[in-house]
């Protein structure tokens, strides 16, 4: 049986990945946890005889999947009850709003906000930096770079330097970053879009959204005018800001020398990503890709199956956990890294960015829960954020007009956080960022 094996030697425990053969053999198991003083070094294992394994859960409390929902929205709720105010790992001292007369001179991250955006999306991309200069960046003026598939208006222009004090960049995407590979089957495609637009999938006609995916997760940071930044916080139409910040977020990125940081965390639509895993699977599994999984990664939380079990299911064994992408902040060098674009050259390579729909959120998480090391992933718990229908409110002062602790708009959506994995994951790596 072609087994995969990749182990963890750090704590002698080691996740046992079923292939996509095991799966064939009508098996559905819980990925297996294998213990062994023996092999210190990272590999695949593509015989099993050699092994002893035993069974056991990755993560979490076994249950029916209703025990372990009702168990994560309770760790969940105490997490956020906490009042936290700001990162506590670093000093901060330097990264207070500099004085206005002064912001001239301050020493800004290297960094610059993104947002991708159309020109008839004005109203409401302006709506968003509104609340986000209040929030953050009149405090800093962090340049913006706007980002379009077309040339944008001069009115569109005219209007964001109305809105903000911050230099501006219009940025056109070179169509090779943008476009649809020529090698996509079309006839394929169609039938894809047809079968997940059956299913009710959000977007899975839109070919402009496949595009906006594949360029969010795989050549964004290749845009020639990006080039000269380290950092970015990407920024939507219509998203919330609700914490009046007083440090600055990019330079703590920077000084705390994280990857990523994110501020909600949840399942996906497990359809859209069906062979997403296994196709990284393949990718780990051809010559020596193995050495770019960093042995501190969120493996863990990749694998889980106790709140979701049939996503996992159909996800082939990834949990659909992500970070949700519509608030980012990253080092754009990690996605730059042979590690990263190898993958996303063979993800590419698949087509399945148009056969499935794989979303840019499921593919930087993957790509950071492998490749990086889980301590440099920062929950930013202290800024409010909404991006319909999802929160993160944290219990602070500096925070207004959402409710502490609140996930989504919707009771019916809370079984859509991921959150109580992630912080199952943190507990064990020690984080101690706020406290
Ligand atoms: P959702 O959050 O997944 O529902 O997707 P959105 O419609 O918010 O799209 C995500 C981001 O990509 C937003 O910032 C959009 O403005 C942007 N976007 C989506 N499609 C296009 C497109 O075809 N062209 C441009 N320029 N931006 C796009
Ligand atoms: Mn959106």
């Amino acid at each position: 049986i072609p087994l995969l094996l990749l182990y963890k030697h750090e704590d002698a425990k080691s996740l046992l990945y079923s292939s996509t053969a095991f799966k064939k053999l009508g098996q559905h198991l819980d990925p297996l946890m294998y213990t062994s003083e023996t092999y210190r070094q990272w590999g695949w294992h593509l015989e099993p005889a050699n092994v002893k394994f035993r069974f056991t859960n990755p993560m979490g409390k076994s249950g029916s999947p209703e025990e372990v929902l009702e168990n994560n929205k309770a760790v969940y709720e105490a997490e956020l009850a906490k009042e936290v105010t700001e990162p506590k790992d670093i000093d901060l001292t330097d990264l207070r709003p500099p004085d206005k007369k002064h912001i001239d001179q301050y020493v800004r991250a290297n960094a610059t906000i993104i947002a991708l955006v159309r020109n008839q999306e004005m109203t409401s991309i302006r709506r968003t930096i509104r609340r986000f200069e209040k929030s953050f960046n009149s405090k800093y003026r962090y340049p913006y770079t706007f980002i379009n598939d077309e040339p944008f208006t001069q009115r569109f222009k005219d209007k964001m330097a109305q809105t903000t004090e911050a230099p501006l960049n219009f940025v056109v995407i070179p169509p090779e970053l943008w476009d649809k590979p020529e090698f996509i089957d079309v006839t394929r495609e169609l039938e894809a879009m047809n079968i997940m637009a059956n299913h009710n999938i959000a977007y899975a006609k839109k070919a402009s959204y496949h595009n906006m995916c594949r360029f969010y997760l795989g050549t964004f940071y290749n845009v020639p005018e990006l080039k000269q930044f380290k950092y970015y916080w990407r920024i939507e139409p219509n998203v919330d800001f609700f914490t009046d910040v007083q440090y600055d977020v990019l330079k703590y990125m920077e000084k705390a020398k994280k990857v990523y940081g994110f501020t909600v965390n949840l399942y996906d639509i497990d359809e859209t990503v069906a062979t997403l895993w296994p196709e990284t699977l393949n990718f780990l599994n051809q010559g020596d890709n193995y050495k770019y999984v960093n042995p501190n990664g969120a493996h863990q939380w990749l694998l889980e199956n106790k709140q979701n079990p049939k996503k996992n299911l159909v996800a082939g064994g990834y949990s659909t956990c992500h970070f949700w992408s519509n608030f980012e902040i990253g080092d754009m060098d990690f996605f730059r890294s042979e590690a990263y674009s190898e993958w996303f050259k063979y993800l590419d390579s698949t087509g399945k960015f148009y056969y499935e729909r794989w979303g840019d959120a499921p593919v930087h998480s993957i790509g950071l829960a492998l490749f990086a090391d889980r301590r440099d992933i920062h929950w930013f718990r202290d800024l409010g954020y909404e991006h319909d229908p999802y929160y993160n409110c944290p219990n602070n002062p500096k925070t207004s007009r959402c409710t502490a602790g609140k996930f989504s708009r919707w009771k019916h959506l809370d079984d859509q956080n991921c959150m109580a994995n992630w912080f199952q994951l943190l507990m064990s790596s020690k984080d101690t960022s706020y406290f």
